[in-house]
């Protein structure tokens, strides 16, 4: 597929006009009648489904840890409802031709469906062309013009975009503000705009000597043609977005990070609105600078410290999650918080964490582009994971990453409105129980895994996802099926329980004895959701065992994970008995502490009956 675009933006109405030729190859065995596009922008009226839904979730009160809370996105709340015309977004396709014939356009709000008056037939190809013209939203979401921070325009899900078609058909997600999935193409695109402006993107610059602005090559003079605009030609290989951003005062700086890679941060330093933003600060948190100017120059050098701090992760995360695949990445300020794109970021902030966190959807979005509609777990989730271990790795730190993503799951699960994570991003039925069970309990999914099949083995599935599926939108099948190939034990009712239900985990160490001269602890099962089981014994002379025990649907067991610790290992505990007994030839009265899943890994959601200490 190759989308070349050409749009002219006007800097006074905020409207710009464009045109789009997409060359679409059908590379499914099916016959096409129609096609599906995205036009996001229309989801910025008054009445629309966000809107709609954006208030309806206004009135689903959550309990929090401060308090009740409407379950509205923040930036999102009644801002549409009352959003007046030249500050409303929109995207209207004017006409479109297919092969050069004028083809039948029905509009859905967000979702423009046309009606081929000729198929497209399997292995063909066809080509597109469309006439476009959009006006920018005040930002409130992701995209949007002049947003809190002062950028002017942070151009995401801004043109006509073809949606997928893949094994289950045509995906015309009305947008509602959430998740996003597309198709693997070359981007060709020329943007026109007023002078002073300077673009960053998701694109390689092809005339920056015509340019400037930081993209210039080095000694190069740079010559801009005359006139009152500078027309900028980006191209981008084998992705499946293009974001562009714009802004006349954004500092550029650039680093090449390794051969082959260069990484861009584009930032302002608006004395207004941070001028706002220290003083909306948190006493404490003001209390730290002398004045304005002090806090300034500090957020200044945190944007400086962006590209350094990536450059010193890049090697930790390439050896753990997989090589980068493109020539550039972007941080660029820009957006309403974090939010990724193909070879770019929009970022409200320079925050390390947010930083490597959308850094790190390049692999699990832009490469592997998982459909996050439907699996928002393995973008998020395993996104989250990512950063957290990664961070965890820049602040060297020996401390185990992952307690508040196990907090936030256990926090969903005590709110008593947790979804299973088969559910439809759009379809929670709280931003919150979606926030938790994408992001955290998609996290845990991978931890755990470790706990299950040994972290190593997992790293070692994490490698190899990322070079079987890399650009190839696996699903939640793809992983489990290859994990299964990497460790050679089921896995499936890891899915099954995990993903597809609420069910939890809950074991207990329930009793102790002496028989014959041997010591045996007996453990409960309590939750609905079965594991495999690590427990450590530790005696009162401060030596410990480590006892296992699988369980029976893995058909295998967890190699031994510390070889300095000598490992009893167990027959497996079948799913449906409700107790197992473990044993040991020390004395009882010489054991001091009994506890299942000291690591802690295991997402028990009630851990105090997971430990015994005994005083005898
Ligand atoms: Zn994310």
């Amino acid at each position: 597929m190759k989308y070349t675009m050409d749009v002219k933006m006007d800097v006074n109405t905020n409207r710009f006009t464009g045109t789009q030729k997409l060359e679409y190859s059908n590379n499914s065995p099916d016959t096409l009648g129609k096609v599906f596009y995205h036009l996001y922008w229309n989801a910025f009226q008054p009445g629309s489904m966000m809107d709609e839904r954006s208030r309806r979730q206004g009135s689903v009160m959550i309990r929090g840890g401060r308090g009740e809370s409407p379950d509205w996105d923040g930036r999102v709340r009644d801002r549409i409802a009352n959003l007046k015309p030249n500050e409303m977004g929109y995207q209207k396709v004017t006409n479109l031709l297919m092969n050069g014939r004028q083809q039948k356009l029905i509009e859905h709000e967000t979702i423009l469906e046309v009606v081929l008056d000729k198929p497209i037939l399997p292995k063909s190809k066809v080509t597109f062309e469309l006439q476009f013209e959009a006006q920018v939203p005040f930002q409130v979401r992701r995209s949007g013009r002049d947003n809190a921070e002062g950028i002017r325009y942070s151009m995401s899900q801004w043109y006509p975009k073809l949606c997928e078609y893949d094994y289950e058909g045509w995906h015309p997600n009305p947008y509602v503000g959430r998740e996003f999935y597309g198709v693997w193409g070359d981007f060709d695109v020329k943007i026109t705009i007023e002078k002073s402006y300077i673009i960053a993107s998701s694109g390689y610059l092809q005339n920056p000597n015509q340019i400037g602005y930081g993209y210039e090559s080095a000694g190069a003079k740079v010559v801009r043609p005359a006139g009152a605009n500078l027309t900028w030609h980006f191209i981008a290989p084998n992705v499946h977005d293009f974001m562009w951003a714009a802004d006349p005062e954004y500092k550029h700086v650039t680093k090449t990070v390794r051969n082959g890679l260069v990484l861009h941060a584009f930032y302002k330093i608006s004395a207004p609105h941070l001028q706002k933003a220290y003083e909306a600060l948190p006493q404490n948190v003001k209390g730290r600078y002398k004045d304005v100017t002090a806090y300034m120059a500090d957020y200044e050098n945190q944007w400086k410290n962006v590209l350094p701090e990536a450059e010193r992760a890049l090697p930790f995360i390439e050896k753990t999650f997989g090589p980068y695949a493109y020539k550039q990445y972007s941080f660029v300020h820009g957006g309403d918080g974090g939010m990724e794109y193909a070879m770019a970021t929009l970022l409200k902030g320079p925050s390390i964490g947010t930083v490597i966190h959308e850094w790190m959807h390049s692999w699990y979005q832009m490469m592997l582009g998982t459909n996050e509609s439907l699996y928002a777990w393995m973008d998020e989730g395993f996104t989250s994971y990512a950063e957290s271990r990664i961070t965890a790795w820049l602040r060297k730190s020996n401390e185990w990453p992952y307690a508040d993503d196990y907090a936030g799951y256990f926090f969903l699960v005590r709110s008593g409105r947790e979804e299973p994570m088969t559910t439809h991003a759009d379809h929670f039925n709280s931003n919150f129980a979606y926030s938790l069970a994408a992001y955290s309990k998609g996290c845990i999914f991978i931890e755990q895994l470790g706990y299950i099949v040994g972290a190593e083995v997992r790293d070692r599935i994490l490698r190899n996802y990322y070079w079987q599926w890399r650009f190839k939108h696996p699903n939640a099948n793809d992983f489990i099926v290859l994990a299964e190939k990497e460790t050679g034990m089921k896995l499936d009712w890891y899915k099954e329980f995990w993903v597809n239900t609420t069910k939890t985990i809950d074991y207990a160490i329930d009793s102790l004895w002496e028989e014959n001269g041997v010591s045996k602890i007996r453990m409960k099962n309590i939750g609905l959701m079965p594991m495999p089981i690590d427990v450590q014994l530790t005696f009162k002379d401060s030596t410990t065992e480590s006892h296992y025990v699988p369980m029976n649907l893995m058909y295998g067991s967890k190699p031994v994970e510390n070889s300095s610790v000598s490992r009893k290992n167990y027959s497996a505990w079948k799913w449906t008995s409700p107790t197992y007994v473990i044993e040991t030839t020390r004395k009882l009265t010489d054991l001091r502490i009994a506890e299942i899943d000291p690591s802690q890994r295991m997402a028990d959601i009630d851990r105090k009956n997971n430990r015994l200490e005994l005083t005898w």
